[in-house]
């Protein structure tokens, strides 16, 4: 399957509630042959309104850190475990994280990733598939909020940017 017509679906997608409080439904976005895809948990309010993955505050913050440590935002595909704004920005639901892991899945067999990185506790959940790196970190929400999260966060960046340094070569 192409990604537009992935997309598509995501776009009229009622697999779930969730559908019902969005405005935009958000697959996610970036190289259709990034080695690294990024997997957070579900967009906020700044995402509903644009459609796009990471934009707001939590989303800058991810792309300065990324940046600050050699990975461009743009080299990376950027998505989330359920595709759609949940109210008041709860944590997705068992079901509803359920009913949209197959869009991921599906972006995962067509983009190909060699490392896929888990933001958070919610994006635990991503399905694991042999011959894929797995790397689970803190989620750029918390890390923006508490020093030491910070920190950790900014070593484990540092860390995922070694890490595809080593499989370059
Ligand atoms: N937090 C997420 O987990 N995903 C987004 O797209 C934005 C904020």
């Amino acid at each position: 399957m192409a990604l537009e017509d992935l997309n598509f679906q995501i776009y009229g997608c009622k697999k779930c509630r969730l559908w019902q409080g969005a405005k935009h439904g958000v697959p996610g976005e970036g190289q259709l042959e990034a080695e690294v895809m990024i997997i957070g948990q579900n967009p906020g309010a700044d995402e509903d309104e644009t459609g796009r993955p990471f934009v707001g505050r939590a989303g800058k913050f991810l792309t300065k850190i990324l940046a600050e440590n050699g990975i461009k935002r743009e080299d990376v595909f950027i998505t989330n475990i359920v595709k759609h704004v949940s109210p008041e920005n709860r944590k997705p639901y068992p079901d509803e994280v359920a009913a949209c892991l197959p869009y991921l899945n599906t972006q995962i067999s067509i983009i190909k990733p060699k490392i896929i990185v888990l933001l958070g506790e919610t994006a635990k959940e991503a399905s694991r598939i042999e011959g894929i790196k797995y790397v689970q970190i803190i989620h750029p929400s918390a890390a923006m909020r508490f020093t030491k999260m910070r920190e950790k966060f900014t070593e484990q960046i540092k860390q995922l940017s070694s890490l595809i340094n080593e499989m370059k070569t």
